[in-house]
Formats: structure tokens, sequence, C-alpha cells
């Protein structure tokens, strides 16, 4: 069985509902999709050639626009939550309103779905956070196609991925944004990152971003600690 495709949010579709109100049995009811987290061994290799100076340009798009891609994808799902929902058929943008899962949305293209269908989707995918996430994953995807130099790149890339979700009230990191970004669960995101590859040749401003995030996830453990 390949992981991949399970965290791909490629979810045998659901027969549709005849008799639920706006759908159309005949139409078009696919599911949105979502982009994966990237796996771990192609961000530690990239810490690794970088830590020795070498810049592997192939390797830093190819995380770079894994990151972009999922970063978008979370952006897009958080934004169905709040009520504008993206038409996995044709792009467009649906609102809707409440939280009644048996509402069905029907676009001008032909799909429909309940939007407990699609919220099914999203659900324990890692693909929900408050405004400062939305923020940051919002700024990578903006300015990361238009970086021009690999070395620009990788700090984006790196900015990005030591990032955090914070407790509004407290103005407190609460836990790393990798986990949203990263295959594995909580304990191994915060490890692997712990534990990523530095050096002389290492990107100008790559450990100073480490030693913040040190301090950081302090915080973040702490808050683990006492969550219920
Ligand atoms: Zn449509």
């Amino acid at each position: 069985m390949n992981n991949d495709l399970r965290d791909g949010g490629h979810v045998p579709p659901t027969e549709p509902t005849p008799t639920a109100e706006g759908s159309n049995p005949t139409g078009d009811h696919r599911l949105p999709t979502w982009a994966p987290r990237v796996p771990k061994h192609k961000i530690r290799r990239l810490y690794e050639l970088d830590a020795q100076g070498i810049i592997d340009d192939d390797l830093i798009d190819d995380v770079g626009y894994g990151l972009w891609a999922r970063g978008k994808a979370f952006i897009t799902a958080c934004a169905a939550v709040r009520g504008e929902v993206v038409c996995p058929a044709c792009g467009a943008i649906l609102h809707r309103a409440g939280h009644d899962k048996t509402q069905v949305m029907v676009c001008g293209c032909g799909w429909s779905l309940s939007w407990g269908d699609y919220f099914e989707t999203i659900q324990r995918k890692q693909l929900s956070g408050a405004e400062p996430v939305l923020a940051l994953f919002g700024s990578y995807v903006d300015r990361f196609p238009e970086a021009t130099t690999p070395r620009a790149r990788m700090l984006l890339i790196d900015e990005l991925l030591h990032g955090f979700h914070w407790y509004y009230k407290t103005g407190t990191p609460t836990r790393p944004v990798a986990i949203n970004l990263i295959e594995g669960r909580l304990s191994d995101v915060i490890d692997f990152l712990d534990t990523l590859t530095y050096g002389s040749g290492s990107t100008p401003g790559l450990r100073d971003r480490k030693a913040e995030w040190d301090e950081r996830i302090v915080y973040a453990r702490s808050w683990g600690r006492d969550a219920p």
C-alpha cells in the first residue's frame, strides 16, 4: 500500500444521494483533492546538501513547489470551512453559510456535492489553522515563484518550515506549522526539524532561524503538556 496515495486525499468517490435537494444524479459530484504533505527524505537531503554549500536547483524546486502546492491546498481548505468553497470541477468560488452538512452546493458548471461530503475530504488531514498561519502560507505561495535565486528560494523554504501556530490569547507558539507541511506525527516532525543538518556551507540565515526555532519549541512543548 502506497502511503502517498493514502495521504494524498484520493478518497474513493462516494455515491451521490439522488434525493438530496439540488443534487443531480447524472451530474458531476467529484470530490476535491488536496496536495499531500512533503516527504521528510527530500527535505533532509536538501539540508544535507545545503550544509555542504551544494546548490541543487532541481531539489530546491521539487521541495519548494511541493510545499507551494501544499500551502495553497491548506489556504483553499481553510477558506472552504469559512464559507468560500472552490468547485473542484471548474475552479469557481461558491459561497455557503452555516454548518449544515446536508446542504448541497451547486455550481453553474453542473457540479454539486453536499458540504458534509466536501468537508470529509478536509478533516484529519492537517489542513486547518488560524490567521497567522494563513498569512505565513500565503506569503510563501506569493513569494516562492518570484524568488530569482536558489539561495533566496532556500531561505523561503526554511522560513516556512520553521513557522509556528500561535495561541492568540498569550501570543505564544503552540505547535510547528511543519506538521501541516511534512509527513509524520507531530513528535516525529519536531524531532525531524531538530536533527536537520547544518554546516559551514549552509545558506546564511538558516542557523539563526534554527536558534529562534529552538527557543520557540520550548514553549510549544510546554503547551503540548498543558493542553487537554
Ligand atoms: Zn464548477
